[in-house]
């Protein structure tokens, strides 16, 4: 919990989510249940069912002072949630994903891959980059192609043998490999 509740202040601070809630305390960031990892539930449309479990966790909606409630638009930064290597770039169904392999992951004989989905990847990042904790690596995809839903950062986490080839790290890997080992990111 501790580690993903540091990546949402970090993506405060890069984007300068100024705070008034009072009392010194932070950006306070609301999850529809659609939103969280292995929900079934979608939070946009019909709010009906997702066709599969989600693999992640939607980042978009937040609170910088009482009674409003914000949520990310095309400027959003999205930051490193750590030192790291990119391992990978790819497209998904809003915009583009980068499949980052961060240090300090969940020490195992396999490999721990970070995945930033529907996103624009910043100007020049190439796959093999070695980025550090609080870069910029992409901004938040505008979705006006698919108004239904609003502009968010997708965030997953996999465990994958680190026999596979860093190319093959896409998303139809991550959608049909029985392999792969989903982790909740709440419980880095
Ligand atoms: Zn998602």
């Amino acid at each position: 919990m501790r580690r993903f509740s540091d990546y949402l202040d970090l993506i405060s601070q890069v984007n300068d989510l100024s705070c008034d809630l009072g009392n010194g305390q932070k950006v306070l960031w609301l999850f529809h249940c659609g939103m969280l990892f292995s929900s079934r539930d979608k939070w946009w449309g019909d709010f009906k069912f997702r066709h599969s479990t989600h693999e992640g966790i939607d980042i978009t909606y937040y609170r910088t002072h009482p009674g409003g409630m914000q949520c990310f638009d095309d400027s959003i930064k999205v930051p490193a949630m750590d030192d790291g290597i990119i391992l990978n770039t790819c497209d998904d169904f809003l915009a583009q994903t980068i499949v980052v392999e961060h240090k300090n992951a969940i020490s195992s004989s396999k490999r721990v891959l970070f995945v930033y989905a529907h996103i624009i990847p910043e100007k020049g990042l190439k796959i093999g980059h070695v980025i550090r904790k609080k870069d910029v690596i992409a901004r938040v995809c505008d979705t006006y192609k698919n108004p239904l839903l609003r502009p968010h950062l997708h965030f997953s986490c996999f465990e994958i043998s680190k026999k596979v080839l860093p190319k093959h790290l896409t998303w139809t890997l991550f959608s049909t490999n029985p392999d792969i080992n989903l982790i909740n990111p709440v419980f880095l």
